[in-house]
C-alpha cells in the first residue's frame, strides 16, 4: 500500500489532535508515515503509533526552533526524497501552510490548502474545501505531482488504530536558506487553561449583543463549563471588550468545532466565514429575525443576560 506522509504538529513530542485526525484521514488513502521534526520524537511515537503510523521519521537540529519554517521544510523534502508517498498532510496551521506551499514549489507539485474532508479516488486523493464563506462545498484533486494537502483542525474524530510507529532517523541536510530567519526571542503567551480557538471541539463566542468587557465573563463561564474555547466577534474586539486574538471570522480565526454557540451575535457574513463549517451551530440572540438564525441546528430567542447563566448552571449541574 503507498506510503502518505503526515507532519506532527507537537511540543516536546506532545502530539496535537490535529495530528491525530491527520493520521485517521491518511489511513483512508495508504500507509502513513509521520514525520516528527524536533525533541521528543520516542515520546510522540507511542501517540502516532497508535492512531496507525507504520512507521516516524524523526530528526531534531537546534535550527528546527532557532530559525523559521525553512529547516522544517528542508526535512520534510527530505522526507519525501526517502519515501516517494502518495500524498503529504500538513495540519492547516499558518506554519503548516506555509512549510506545505513551500514545499510542493520544490517538488513541483499541486497544494490543496484547508481541506475538511479527504477520501481516496481512482487518479488520487479527493479534497473537501468550504468556500465562499462556507456557501459551498468544492471537492478537488491535485493533477500535477505528488498531492500536498493541508487540512483543517476538526476534520475527522481521530480514530485509533494501532500500527507499529517504528521510529527511524531521518537525514536531513539544511540548504543555504534555512537560517536565514532567526528567531531572536520567544515569549510564553499566558495562559487561559482553556482550549486552543482553532482547535478547540467546543467554541463559545460573544458579540456586540454581550454589551462591554464587564460581561464577557457570562460567556467564559458558560465555556468553561463545556470545556470550550472563547471566541469573540469583530464588533465585540474592536469595541475592546476582549482580545484581537479571539477574533472569529473573515479576518480573525477560522473555526470548525463539533459545536459552535454564538451568543449576542447578529450573524454577518464576515463573521459566517469563520465559522459555518461548524458541525452543530446554535445562536443566542433577542432578534428573532437576526440573519444567524439561517444557519443554525438550534436558536433561542431571548436575552443573552438570561439565557447564557441557566445554560451553564444546568450544564454544570449535570456534570456533577
Ligand atoms: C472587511 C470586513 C471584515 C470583517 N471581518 C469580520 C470578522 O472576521 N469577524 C466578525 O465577527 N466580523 C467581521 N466584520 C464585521 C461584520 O460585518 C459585523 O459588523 C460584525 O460581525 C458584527 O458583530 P456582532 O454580530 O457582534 O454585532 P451586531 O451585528 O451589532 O449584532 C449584535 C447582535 O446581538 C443581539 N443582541 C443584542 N443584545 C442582546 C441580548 N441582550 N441578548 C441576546 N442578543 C442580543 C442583537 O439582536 C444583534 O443581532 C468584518 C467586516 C468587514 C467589512
Amino acid at each position: 500500500m503507498a506510503e502518505v506522509l503526515v507532519y506532527v504538529d507537537h511540543v516536546d513530542g506532545a502530539v496535537r489532535k490535529p495530528t491525530l485526525e491527520l493520521l485517521t484521514l491518511a489511513r483512508r488513502i495508504g500507509e502513513p508515515v509521520a514525520v516528527h521534526l524536533g525533541a521528543g520524537a520516542d515520546t510522540a511515537a507511542a501517540t502516532l503509533a497508535e492512531y496507525g503510523a507504520v512507521k516516524v521519521l524523526a530528526a531534531d537540529a537546534p535550527e528546527f526552533a532557532d530559525y523559521l519554517v525553512v529547516p522544517k521544510v528542508d526535512a520534510l523534502e527530505a522526507a519525501y526524497k526517502a519515501v516517494s508517498p502518495a500524498a503529504v498532510l500538513v495540519p492547516s496551521s499558518a506554519e503548516g501552510k506555509e512549510i506545505a506551499a513551500r514545499l510542493a514549489v520544490r517538488i513541483g507539485s499541486g497544494i490543496i490548502t484547508d481541506a475538511v474532508d479527504l477520501e481516496a479516488g481512482d487518479e488520487g486523493p479527493v479534497a473537501t474545501q468550504s468556500v465562499f464563506a462556507a456557501s459551498y462545498s468544492t471537492k478537488s484533486r491535485v493533477t500535477k505531482g505528488t498531492p500536498v494537502i493541508t487540512v483543517k483542525p476538526n476534520s475527522a474524530a481521530p480514530e485509533a488504530a494501532p500500527a507499529a510507529g517504528t521510529v527511524e532517523q531521518l537525514a536531513v541536510a539544511f540548504g543555504e536558506q534555512a537560517t536565514g530567519t532567526k528567531v531572536v526571542s520567544r515569549t510564553p503567551r499566558e495562559s487561559t487553561g482553556r482550549p486552543e480557538l482553532t482547535e478547540a471541539a467546543i467554541v463559545v463566542s460573544g458579540g456586540r449583543g454581550v454589551n462591554g468587557a464587564e460581561n464577557f465573563p457570562l460567556i467564559e463561564s458558560l465555556a468553561d463549563s463545556l470545556g470550550a474555547a472563547v471566541g469573540a466577534s469583530r464588533a465585540a474586539v474592536d469595541a475592546g471588550w476582549y482580545p484581537h486574538t479571539n477574533q472569529v471570522g473573515q479576518t480573525g480565526k477560522s473555526v470548525s468545532p463539533q459545536l459552535y454557540i454564538a451568543a449576542g451575535i447578529s450573524g454577518a457574513i464576515q463573521h459566517r466565514a469563520g465559522m459555518q463549517t461548524s458541525k452543530t451551530i446554535v445562536a443566542i440572540n433577542k432578534d428573532a429575525e437576526a440573519p444567524i438564525f439561517e444557519l443554525v441546528d438550534y436558536g433561542v430567542v431571548g436575552d443573552l443576560f438570561q439565557v447564557v447563566p441557566q445554560l451553564t448552571e444546568e450544564i454544570t449541574s449535570r456534570k456533577g
